[in-house]
C-alpha cells in the first residue's frame, strides 16, 4: 500500500482502539486452544459485535418501557410505541428516505426480500422475467426462484469476471421486454465487490423496471442515500451493523409499497375485519402483521446513532485501508488464492491456501482466537462459478486493527508450515 495510506491507517488506530472499548466481547478474557487469548473477530460479514450502547438500549427497553405497541391506551404502551415509531424516524433519516411510511420493519434481510418477492408476484404472470446476478446470496436468489416456480417466470443471470467484477456491459444483451424486476446485491458477501448499483438502477429505470437492492453487506459499511440512489427497494438487517438480531428493514418507494398487497395477515396490518373479509391498513403497517420486534427497534435506533457517530465515510475508507494492509501482509504467502480482486471492493477477503481445506484452516485459526468463516457463504452459484466448494473468509469492521491483521498473518504462516 502507498506510504500515505499506511500513515492514514496507522493514525486511525487510536480512534479504533478507543471505539473497541465499547464492545464487551472484544475486551473479555477468553480461552482459545487452551490458552487465554484476545478474540480476533474477522467474521463480520456474518454478524457484527454489539457495543454496550446497543446492549444497554435493549436492557433499558425491558427495564423501563416494555409493553405492546399501537392501540395502547396506557402510558407504558404509549412509551413503547414512541420508541418503536421513533426508530422508524431514525431509519428514515439514516437512509434519507422521503417518507416514514417507506420504512417497513421486518425480521432481517432475508425476510425483507421474501416479503417483496411474495408480494410482487401478484403483479406478474407466466413468461415474465426477473434479472439477478451470479454473485447473489441465496437470500436474494431463492425467493425469486420460488416465485418463478409457482408462476412460470424465467430468471436471467448477470455474470461476473474472473476478478469478481459484475459484467454490467452484458445487461443490454440479456435484457428483454419481459423483465419485470432486477434484484442485485450492492456488495458481494464473498468477493467483497461493490457493484455499480446506481448504474444498474439507471439502466433498468430507463426501461421502466424497478430494482431491489440487497444491502446486507453495504448499508453497514458506507453511506446509502435511497433518494440519491433511486432504488425502488432496499433490504438489510440490523445484526450486521451493530444492532440486535432478528430485526431488519425493507425500504420501498411509497408508490411501489402502495401497489403491493400484504403477505401476512393479522395484528396491525388490518384496518377493519368482518367474518368474511378485511380492510388493509395504511403504510407502513400493512406489511407489519403481528406483535413486532419492539426491543429490536429500540436497539437498532441506538446502533444507527453509534454508526453515525463513528462515521460511515470513515468506516468505508478504514476497511479499504485495512484490506490493503492485509494484502501487504499475506499477499506473498505460498499457495494463496484470493477470490475477488475487483477495484471497488469492501473489507472482505475470501481465499484458499493450496493443500489446506478451508474448514481446517478456520479450525486452526480458532485455536489462535481468530474467528473467520469457511464454507460456501450461502452463495452456491458463485462458488460454482469460481470452481470451488468452499473458501475461507476474513471480513472486517471498523473495530478491527492492524495488530489483529498481524496476528492473522502470523497464524496463516504457521498454518502453512503445519497443515499444508
Ligand atoms: N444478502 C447478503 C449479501 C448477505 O451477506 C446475507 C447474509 O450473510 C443475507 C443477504 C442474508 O442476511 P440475513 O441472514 O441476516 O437475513
Amino acid at each position: 500500500m502507498k506510504a500515505a495510506d499506511l500513515a492514514e491507517l496507522t493514525t486511525a488506530q487510536k480512534k479504533v482502539n478507543a471505539l473497541r472499548l465499547d464492545f464487551p466481547l472484544l475486551n473479555k478474557p477468553l480461552t482459545f486452544g487452551g490458552k487465554p487469548r484476545p478474540l480476533v473477530y474477522f467474521d463480520n460479514a456474518n454478524t457484527t459485535q454489539k457495543p454496550r450502547q446497543v446492549i444497554g438500549a435493549l436492557v433499558s427497553y425491558y427495564e423501563n418501557s416494555n409493553a405492546n405497541v399501537s392501540r395502547a391506551i396506557h402510558s407504558l404502551g404509549e412509551e413503547s410505541t414512541r420508541i418503536y415509531e421513533g426508530a422508524r424516524d431514525r431509519v428514515k433519516s439514516f437512509l434519507n428516505a422521503a417518507h416514514r411510511e417507506e420504512i417497513i420493519f421486518t425480521r432481517g434481510t432475508t425476510d425483507s426480500i421474501n416479503l417483496v418477492a411474495q408480494s410482487f408476484t401478484s403483479l406478474l404472470k407466466s413468461g415474465d422475467e426477473i434479472m439477478v446476478t451470479e454473485m447473489e446470496h441465496h437470500a436474494n436468489l431463492v425467493p425469486w426462484q420460488m416465485a418463478a416456480q409457482s408462476l412460470g417466470l424465467t430468471i436471467k443471470v448477470l455474470p461476473f469476471t474472473d476478478e469478481g467484477v459484475l459484467q454490467i456491459e452484458k445487461m443490454p444483451d440479456l435484457w428483454s421486454d419481459r423483465i419485470r424486476l432486477v434484484a442485485v446485491t450492492a456488495t458481494s458477501n464473498v468477493l467483497g465487490t461493490v457493484n455499480p448499483v446506481a448504474e444498474i438502477i439507471r439502466f433498468a429505470h430507463e426501461r421502466g423496471v424497478p430494482v431491489l437492492v440487497d444491502g446486507a453487506q453495504s448499508v453497514a459499511h458506507q453511506k446509502v442515500d435511497v433518494q440519491a440512489l433511486d432504488c425502488d427497494f432496499l433490504a438489510f438487517g440490523s445484526h450486521k451493523m451493530c444492532g440486535p438480531t432478528g430485526f431488519g428493514i425493507l425500504y420501498g418507494k411509497k408508490e411501489w409499497l402502495e401497489k403491493l398487497p400484504p403477505v401476512q395477515g393479522g395484528g396491525n396490518m388490518i384496518r377493519a375485519v368482518w367474518a368474511d373479509h378485511f380492510e388493509t391498513n395504511v403504510l407502513p403497517y400493512k406489511f407489519e402483521a403481528g406483535t413486532p420486534h419492539m426491543d429490536g427497534a429500540a436497539g437498532f435506533s441506538v446502533a444507527l446513532d453509534y454508526l453515525e457517530s463513528v462515521g460511515l465515510d470513515f468506516i468505508y475508507r478504514y476497511e479499504k485501508l485495512l484490506l490493503a494492509y492485509t494484502m501487504d501482509k499475506v499477499g506473498d504467502l505460498p499457495g494463496l488464492h484470493v477470490y475477488g480482486v475487483a477495484p471497488e471492493k469492501g473489507g472482505i477477503l475470501s481465499f484458499l491456501i493450496d493443500g489446506i481445506h478451508a474448514h481446517d484452516l478456520a479450525a486452526f485459526l480458532d485455536t489462535k482466537g481468530i474467528a473467520i468463516r469457511a464454507g460456501h457463504h450461502c452463495a452456491h452459484p458463485l462458488a460454482r462459478r469460481l470452481g470451488v466448494v468452499s473458501t475461507a473468509r476474513a471480513s472486517f469492521y471498523f473495530y478491527n486493527t492492524m495488530a489483529e491483521v498481524d496476528l492473522f498473518s502470523d497464524a496463516l504462516r504457521e498454518a502453512i508450515a503445519k497443515l499444508s
